[in-house]
């Protein structure tokens, strides 16, 4: 396991929390939006999209977001986008769980007018049965999307990447969120095809049994991603067509009520940038991934590809990229 520099990030430190898609706010025009406090994972799942956690091979950084500051930049985005009707999504590229301040976080997040529910992903490791307990007395409805592979603790293991795993130990999780009146459980496997078909279909069982929501995710490889070479990548033809199966083996449906996620169009945060447009930057972090650089401009982050410039240095950048708010820039000349 390599050691990897933590990044700070507070009011003080001046870096905007809108830009960068590793932390902060993601804002895609709708009515959820993303909040993201730390980039920090405990596991090591050998098909992580993300290349998560503390192995990681192309991340050398990770970093975490003061609490208040996090809520004055959430606060800002939900009165310019209505205040009605928003769901905050407390999710991740790790874990959010790992976060320190996340029942603080959820607590205040929960208090802010506009904001009707709060979501959160968990690999469900780091949940204590109390934090259970304080989310279900928050006063808005919280869904929490679980991430459970497996059932048998061996497969769980590997599927986890780390030998201390106990997929007994997510289920008994999984039972106490169910048990409770204000916490919605969605179980989200990642089928890992020819590796765990037989975990799916015991955790589609457990989703009968606890009554709760089930989204059985395809396994993709991205770029960055880690490859599980024990798992066959199929197409998406054939994927639904063994939820299909699995739909008539066991007798229940697996396609997600669209109501369950009640996704609409809302009033986009504002950019302050446009593709092509030549900016000075500030260089104030290094990036997430190696040859990378953070840099700011217009009160954004900006991901410099490439740029080895020296943090409180400025360099003349071409922004490339500007969806969702969130910016990449390339340098005009070599730093
Ligand atoms: S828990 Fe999620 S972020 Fe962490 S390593 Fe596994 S898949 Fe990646």
């Amino acid at each position: 396991m390599k050691k990897m520099e933590t990044i700070h990030i507070t009011r003080e430190s001046g870096i905007p929390l809108m830009g960068a898609i590793q932390f902060g706010i993601i804002d895609r025009g709708t009515n959820l939006l993303q909040i993201r406090g730390t980039t920090s994972c405990n596991l090591n799942c050998p098909f992580c999209s993300t290349d998560g956690g503390p192995f990681s091979k192309n991340h050398k950084t990770i970093y975490t977001v003061d609490k208040d500051y996090l809520l004055e930049w959430v606060e800002e985005v939900v009165k310019f986008k209505g205040s009605e009707g928003i769901e905050a999504n407390l999710d991740s590229v790790g874990e959010p769980f790992a976060y320190k301040d996340f029942i603080p976080l959820a607590k205040d997040i929960a208090k802010i007018k506009g904001i009707y529910k709060i979501s959160m992903q968990s690999n469900g490791t780091l949940i204590k049965k109390e934090m259970l307990d304080e989310l279900d007395q928050i006063g808005i409805p919280i869904r929490i999307n679980l991430s459970l592979h497996a059932t048998n603790n061996e497969e769980g293991k590997v599927l986890a990447g780390v030998d201390w795993y106990k997929s007994t130990e997510i289920i008994e999780i999984a039972r106490h969120i169910a048990s409770k009146k204000n916490l919605e459980l969605l179980l989200a496997p990642v089928w890992l095809p020819s590796f765990n078909d037989e975990g799916i279909k015991d955790i589609i069982e457990l989703s009968k049994e606890l009554n709760c929501l089930l989204g059985i995710q395809k396994y993709e490889i991205y770029k960055h991603s880690r490859k599980f070479k024990k798992a066959k990548n199929i197409t998406f033809w054939k994927f639904y067509r063994q939820l299909e199966i699995w739909e008539k083996e066991h007798n229940t449906s697996l396609k997600l009520d669209a109501n369950v996620f009640k996704f609409e169009k809302k009033a986009r945060f504002p950019k302050t940038m446009d593709v092509n447009q030549k900016v000075y930057a500030k260089i104030i972090a290094p990036g997430w991934n190696k040859d990378q650089m953070i840099g700011i401009a217009n009160n954004r982050c900006i991901t410099i590809n490439k740029c080895t410039a020296e943090i409180g240095g400025e360099v003349k950048i071409k922004i490339v990229q500007n969806k969702n708010n969130i910016y990449l820039g390339e340098l005009t000349k070599k730093h």
